[in-house]
Parts: structure tokens; sequence; C-alpha cells
């Protein structure tokens, strides 16, 4: 393998698969290096909303190669109360990441691009090009740190001290046979039991994804806090995989996103929803962005990478603060905007701020997303 490349990305979850899929259809030549063996599981809710879906059909990949469970309907209830039945928006689902991060990275590698599982990255020079990693050092033109929000070399090169980050726990839950069938394609999920937070069930066809997602700054006793939901939906005694979580970003700007040879995408920018912890379609979108302007840096535009700097403030100013401001105003009184949004229906179809989407549902570009933040 040649140890120079005209792009390398760090970390091959969607915003780092995505963007090398894009790169190296355009004929660069990229190397994508993950620290973990795959397929890997990490923890995700899995949850699928139709922007996200739309940027994945973007990259040439179907629902149907990804999407486990479709969505249909989702069960909403305050504080274990009787649920309201919302209809799911079409097009969205539910799917596991050992399923949705190997589809895209196969479909890289059938592009031509070169993948290197188990190799982590140490160090980058972003000003010669040069990431040092476990098994080698690397030469290339362009770097993105797209390795996640708990990435070292995101953390060294893009700290933030602004980025909240959220707290998600979730485990997969194997219920009985009959249980499963039951669910369908119904998601379940509950608010007021936890502060600034949700605790969803998510159906995945073979298991559940159950979990619970908090913005509060300290939470105590997520865990207890995650055996009590999982009890009140009827699943205290289903055996279930090992409880997992990490920091999700919050969407606040981060100081800069680019140094040098290298930028940050998805969670590595700081580019997730505070409202329900969704990092997906961001990751997905900034993968896009990067390789537009990679690619114009490539073929010489020295100013490109400075525009993409300038287009993740305007996913953080758009939709991700729009859902942030909706996430405040639940906050001051869950009750109420359960009553009105929920009860009163007035998120008719769920998908709630995920309907900022409504530019969006017309997919085509990379700059196709909101501008104009959340209408419900
Ligand atoms: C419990 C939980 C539930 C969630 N549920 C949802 C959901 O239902 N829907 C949704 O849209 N979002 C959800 N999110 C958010 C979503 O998981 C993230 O926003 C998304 O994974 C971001 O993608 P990414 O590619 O930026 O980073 P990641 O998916 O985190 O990928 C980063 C990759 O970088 C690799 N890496 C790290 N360090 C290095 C290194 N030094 N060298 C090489 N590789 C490295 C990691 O191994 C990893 O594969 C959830 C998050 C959590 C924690």
């Amino acid at each position: 393998m040649p140890d120079r490349f005209d792009a390398l990305i760090i970390g091959a979850g969607p915003a780092g698969a995505a963007a090398g899929l894009r790169l190296v259809r355009a004929g660069a030549r990229v190397l994508l290096i993950d620290r973990d063996p795959f397929p890997r599981e990490k923890p995700c809710g899995g949850a699928l909303s139709r922007i996200a879906v739309r940027r994945l059909l973007s990259l040439g990949i179907r629902p149907s190669d990804v999407i486990l469970v479709e969505a249909r309907e989702v069960e909403v209830s305050f504080r274990g109360a009787r649920p309201v039945v919302l209809e799911a928006l079409a097009g969205g689902g539910f799917t596991t990441r050992a399923v949705l991060d190997s589809r895209i990275i196969d479909t890289f590698r059938e592009a031509g691009g070169v993948f290197q599982e188990a190799e982590p990255a140490l160090d980058v020079d972003p000003s010669r090009g040069i990431v040092r990693a476990r098994r080698g050092s690397y030469r290339a033109d362009l770097i993105i740190a797209a390795d996640g929000s708990r990435g070292t070399i995101a953390r060294r090169f893009f700290p933030s001290p602004r980025t909240h980050y959220a707290i998600a726990i979730c485990a997969s839950i194997h219920p009985d046979d009959h249980i499963l069938d039951r669910f369908g394609s119904r998601a379940r999920c509950e608010v007021g039991f936890i502060r600034d937070g949700y605790g969803w069930i998510f159906p995945r066809g073979d298991d559940l994804s159950a979990g619970v997602f908090t913005v509060e700054r300290h939470p105590r006793a997520l865990r207890r806090t995650f055996d009590a939901f999982l009890h009140r939906m009827g699943f205290g005694s289903a055996s279930r995989g090992p409880v997992r979580g990490v920091p999700i970003p919050v969407g606040r700007p981060k100081r800069r996103y680019r140094i040098g040879r290298l930028i940050a995408a998805g969670d590595a920018a700081g580019l997730a929803d505070n409202l329900f912890g969704e990092g997906i379609p961001w990751a997905l979108l900034s993968a896009s962005f990067a390789a537009r302007r990679g690619l114009a840096f490539l073929a010489g535009d020295a100013r490109a990478l400075d525009r993409y700097d300038g287009d993740l403030r305007r996913i953080v100013a758009g939709p991700l603060r729009a859902a942030r401001i909706l996430a405040s105003i639940i906050r001051i009184a869950p009750g109420i905007a359960f009553r009105f949004l929920i009860e009163g229906r007035r998120i008719r179809r769920f998908g709630g701020p995920l309907r900022i989407g409504r530019r969006g549902e017309h997919d085509s570009g990379p700059d196709e997303y909101p501008r104009r933040g959340a209408g419900l």
C-alpha cells in the first residue's frame, strides 16, 4: 500500500466513510482508517430520520440496504401515562450501526477506496499533511478528522469549551419472539421521567434498541433511571446486551473546523441535535461538504477549506440551533409541551424538529439543507 494519498480520513463512522465515498468517486486516492476492527457496534439507537435516509440515497445507498424495520408509528407517553400513538413520517426507519456503517464502508471499497481497520491515528501534522498511526505514517494533501465525539484527534485539534455534551446510554434487548412480533414497526418513546431527555425502544427486527438520552449536565444514577424505564416498558427481565454509551456533542459552534490541511466532520465537529441527540444526518451532511470543499482544495483552490468552515457554521446556526431552542422551551415546561405538541398532535406525524427536513425532503446536492429553522 502506498503511504501517500490525496485524502486520509480518520474514523469510519457515517461521517468518515461517506466523505471517503464521495471523494473516491470523484477520482481521489483515499485512505480511510479506523481504530476498531469491523464490523463494530457503536452505541446508537439506530434511528434513521428521513433526512438521514435521503442523504444515504444521495450516496447511492438504498433504504432497503440498511433499514431493518421501517418506522410506521411512534407511541409517546409522559411519565408512564397512557401513550399517544403518532404516525411516523414515511421514509425513516431503524437499523444497527454494524449494518449501516459496514454498508457505507463496503460501498467505499467497491468504489476503489482503501480501508484499514484496527489502525488508530496517534497524531497529525496538519500543516505538512502527515498522519502517524499505529502501523506507520501516511501523507495526504487533505485530512478529515471524523473520529467521533471522543476521538483523540478531534479533541486535540478542535477542542471546544462551549460544546455541551449530552449523554445517552443504550442496550440491545432480546425479548421473546412473540413480543418482537407484537412490536412490529412501532417505536416507543417516553418523556417526563428524565430531566431534559427521553427514553426510547426502537424495533430492529431481531432485537430492540432501548436507551435513555439527557442533556442534563451531571445526570445522577442514569443507569438506575434506565433500568426503571425498561421495567415500566415491560422489559425488566428480558435478556439484554451490555449497557453502553458515549457523550453526544450537541450543537454549539466550535471556534474552528479547519487547521491547515485538517478539517473536522460529524461528531468530531460537534454536530448533533440537542433535542433527540440525532447525529447521523449531520454527520452525512458534513461529509458531503467536506468532500465538495476537499475536492476543490485538492484541485488547487487554497481557500476552499475556509468555505467548509462556513458550511458547518450554517448547520450549527440553522437546524441545530432551532432544535436547541425547541429543547429549551420543552425544558421549561415539559408537561405543557407534551400536551401542546403530542396530545394536541401539533407534531402531527412524528419527526418533530426532524420536519425541519421539509426543504431537504427534495434532497439533491450537499447544499440542500433547511436554512430557516424548525417548523413543526
Ligand atoms: C446511545 C446513543 C444513541 C444514539 N442514537 C442515535 C440515533 O438513533 N440516530 C442518530 O441519528 N444519531 C444517534 N446518535 C448519535 C450518533 O451515533 C452520532 O452522531 C454518529 O455516530 C456520528 O457519526 P460520526 O461518523 O461523526 O462518528 P462515529 O460514528 O462516532 O464514528 C467515529 C469513528 O472514529 C473511530 N475513531 C475514534 N478515534 C480514532 C482514532 N484515533 N483513529 C482512528 N479511528 C478512530 C471510531 O472507532 C469510530 O468508528 C446516538 C448516540 C448515542 C451515544
